[in-house]
């Protein structure tokens, strides 16, 4: 088995929380080798950063919440992280997202709307979306493209009204359907109708037939598939040929707006002489005499022991397969076999509702103030390994509207950690 040169640190996963501490410490100057399986939930998820959005209520503010929530469940990731970390890891992530403006503060939560017209709240969120905040809004339009069957205007602006009612908000929802032709296809992806927008001439065509749909609506949401790394150009030019505010409505997976999140992060990482490794996973710890020296990885039929310094490890939940729970209900952390915090051996994992609080949402690892996953006894499994994102144990993060601001906040916590003890 050959050993790969030294880094100084090898970070695991390519999701938000991965790539926040990847950029942060290539850019602090170290030598970071980012190792990930796959692309993570960035692709998949709205790249909204939602911060706390029901604790169990709708939360208006995240930051007057925080506190309360943190007291209730001391067991959260966010009791780790201070106010000051969220807003800086805010700040830091709309400094590093030039292209794409995020919008928004921890203090306060808008009300976006979902491709199905849930009204959901979210805190930082792409400039491309925030004019569909229905707090601002009495008279909207939905507009979908009839060649993207994923998404129905009709089923949005329906539950969107009724949704905005029963928060106590006046709202009209209008939906609109237009019949642009793409290629002569029928069925178009998320992705396909992105490169579409960057083309002129189709976004002037769609845009003109937008224009005549609507009346007297405030605004028109449209899917959130208004280019890809020139969305800026495309989302202001679109507005002109429409005519009034448009806003994008993210839509399910694939993620338009997710994939020019992850593309901005990666370039970022790349520009600050980090090395991106896709396709190859983490299978368990290098060790000299206990101690955590690097981590082997799997790629091309053969594994490899990659030496660092330091590991973060950001490889997610359940969902990425960070952590994998047999039909025995064992869990077991996939990439260096630390130990997992789950439903105890004399708990049912689910409970027989669907919508209950089921005891393994919050499987994960447990971790000390400076995110060193630690056993059983508390004390740190390594000194020199760090967790963040979803990885970390105690959060519900489908359910609290929390998933991306746990994983950016302790992203940057994680390098932040790393860097006082390099300074
Ligand atoms: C469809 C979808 C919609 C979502 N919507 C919302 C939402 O509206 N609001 C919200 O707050 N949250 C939402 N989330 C959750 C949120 O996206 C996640 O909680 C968060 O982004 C997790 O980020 P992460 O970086 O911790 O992990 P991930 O993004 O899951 O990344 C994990 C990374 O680790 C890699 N990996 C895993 N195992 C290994 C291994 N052994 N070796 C090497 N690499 C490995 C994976 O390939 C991946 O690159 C959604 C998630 C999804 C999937």
């Amino acid at each position: 088995m050959t050993e790969t040169r030294h880094a100084d640190v090898v970070v695991l996963g390519a999701g938000l929380a991965g790539l926040t501490a990847a950029v942060r410490l290539a850019e602090a100057g170290l030598k970071v080798v980012t190792v990930a399986k796959g692309l993570g939930s960035l692709r998949l998820a709205p790249a909204t950063i939602d911060i706390l959005g029901y604790a169990p209520q709708r939360v208006d503010s995240p930051t007057a919440s925080l506190p309360g929530f943190v007291a209730a469940h001391p067991q959260h990731p966010y009791s780790l992280v201070s106010a000051q970390v969220l807003a800086a890891s805010v700040s830091w992530l709309k400094d590093h997202v030039d292209g794409y403006s995020y919008v928004g503060e921890p203090s306060t939560n808008m009300l976006l709307p979902t491709a199905i017209g849930v009204p959901r709240p979210s805190a930082v969120v792409p400039k491309t979306m925030v004019g569909g905040d229905i707090r601002d809004l009495s008279t909207v339009a939905v507009a979908g493209l009839r060649v993207l069957k994923d998404f129905h205007p009709a089923l949005a602006a329906e539950n969107l009204q009724a949704a905005a009612a029963a928060a106590g908000l006046s709202l009209q929802v209008r939906p609109v359907m237009l019949d642009v032709p793409v290629d002569g296809e029928v069925d178009v992806g998320t992705l396909a109708l992105a490169r579409h927008f960057s083309d002129k001439k189709f976004r002037t065509a769609v845009g003109a037939e937008l224009r005549r749909a609507l009346s007297d609506e405030q605004a028109v949401g449209v899917p959130a598939v208004l280019g890809l790394d020139d969305v800026q150009e495309v989302w202001s030019q679109f507005t002109e040929e429409v005519g009034k505010p448009v806003f994008e409505i993210p839509t399910i997976p694939p993620s338009v707006p997710g994939m020019r999140l992850a593309a901005l992060l990666q370039a970022r990482f790349r520009a600050a002489g980090g090395r991106l490794v896709l396709g190859a996973q983490a299978t368990g710890p290098e060790l000299r005499d206990g101690k955590l020296v690097g981590v082997r990885v799997a790629a091309a039929a053969r594994e490899t022991p990659r030496l660092c310094r330091w590991v973060v490890l950001a490889t997610g939940g359940l969902a990425s397969g960070g952590i994998d729970v047999d039909l025995a209900g064992h869990a077991a952390e996939t990439a260096l076999g630390l130990p997992v915090r789950g439903p105890g051996a004399d708990q049912a994992a689910f409970l027989p509702s669907y919508l209950a609080d089921h005891p393994i949402d919050t499987i994960g690892l447990t971790v000390d103030a400076n995110l060193r996953p630690a056993g059983p006894d508390g004390e740190p499994v390594y000194q020199n390994l760090r967790a963040a994102g979803a990885i970390i144990g105690g959060a519900r993060p489908w359910r609290e509207k929390s998933g991306d601001g746990i994983s950016l906040s302790t992203g940057y916590l994680a390098a932040e950690s790393i860097l006082q003890e390099a300074r």
